[in-house]
């Protein structure tokens, strides 16, 4: 059950005896109530200020939102008409590097530059990113060509830090469920780019959404990043059905991740077309001024002649979708 209220109530607060959680969502107040509430204190609420939203993330459900959310990172706003790209290297290598991605990209029409500073990696012996070096030369960047920046945190002490210089947050698959995490970002305020774990199922990635939402935070977006199959012969399997399906139940945006959902730069394009038909709000690219020596994902990475070529391709696509 879902109450939404000009103002925080006590008397509803009492008479649902601690089982309510209250989020302030832009000077409104909603509560969270598990179980009913007693007829008594039901019938003193102002019409239409109960919604008995079913299933276990009632925060992030359509219902609650019918006509959509949209969330700004920077100047970039997603679930509108526009479709947002989010582009840059995997890892922040030295700043002549993230500075050429950033021309490159933001030349091309993205309107995110993305790249890691902390680098959540498989092998401890893989390149870890610069950390807050990284940071730094990510915020010179975004303020040299006027693009605002993603970066990702992985662990919750990290969050303050990157809120100092990003323009949003990226929560990684592979920390979807990390719930201190999850919390402080939604405490921050910052916008959320949430990765759908490598194995979670679109309800676990519901739930990781509604921890984010539940500290009041409404600026998530949604990624869709490939998952785990029984199959090599692709990094991962981009599930663009269940990307549609999280749309549809979900008021939040969407994106494409078409880069780690592939692993292979040849198939970026029509992954990120699929992507785009399917309903995606945004994608998620990487490019690399050299992919051959890049320290992280070289392989899927883009070069940034093959992303003008992309962001054309996909134009396409998102007019023949009523999109642009
Ligand atoms: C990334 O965006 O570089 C990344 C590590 O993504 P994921 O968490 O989806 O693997
Ligand atoms: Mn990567």
């Amino acid at each position: 059950m879902i109450i939404r209220l000009p103002e925080r109530s006590l008397e509803l607060e009492s008479a649902t005896n601690g089982r309510f959680w209250r989020v302030n969502a832009g000077g409104r107040v909603i509560y969270v109530v598990k179980g009913g509430i007693p007829e008594g204190v039901a019938s003193t609420l102002p019409k239409g200020s109960c919604l008995d939203i079913k299933g276990g993330t009632p925060l992030t459900s359509r219902e609650l939102v019918p006509g959509g959310t949209r969330v700004r990172i920077g100047d970039a706003e997603f679930g509108g008409e526009r479709i947002v790209v989010c582009a840059g290297p995997c890892a922040v290598e030295s700043p002549e590097q993230l500075f050429d991605a950033a021309r490159r990209v933001k030349e091309a029409g993205a309107g995110v530059l993305r790249g890691g500073a902390f680098k959540p990696r498989t092998s401890p012996y893989s390149f870890q990113g610069l950390g807050e070096e990284g940071l730094k030369i990510l915020r010179e960047a975004s303020d040299e060509f006027g693009i605002p920046v993603l970066t990702e945190a992985t662990n919750a002490d990290q969050i303050p830090l990157v809120a100092r210089y990003a323009d949003a947050v990226q929560i990684g698959a592979r920390n979807m469920q990390n719930f201190d995490l999850l919390r402080a970002a939604g405490r921050s305020g910052i916008p959320v780019v949430l990765k759908r774990g490598i194995s979670a199922t679109i309800e676990e990635w519901m739930n990781a959404a509604e921890y984010v939402l539940l500290e009041g935070n409404w600026n998530v977006v949604l990624c869709e990043r490939g998952i785990r199959t029984f199959e090599t012969a692709t990094r991962n399997v981009m599930d663009v059905a269940g990307m549609a399906l999280a749309k549809l139940i979900s008021h939040l945006p969407v994106m494409a991740d078409p880069s780690h959902a592939t692993g292979r730069r040849d198939l970026i394009i029509a992954a990120s077309k699929a992507a785009v038909a399917a309903g995606a709000d945004g994608l998620l690219i990487e490019v690399h001024p050299r992919p051959e020596s890049a320290l992280s994902d070289g392989p899927q990475s883009l070069t940034p002649e093959q992303f003008g070529h992309l962001m054309s391709e996909v134009s396409s696509v998102a007019r023949a979708v009523g999109r642009s």
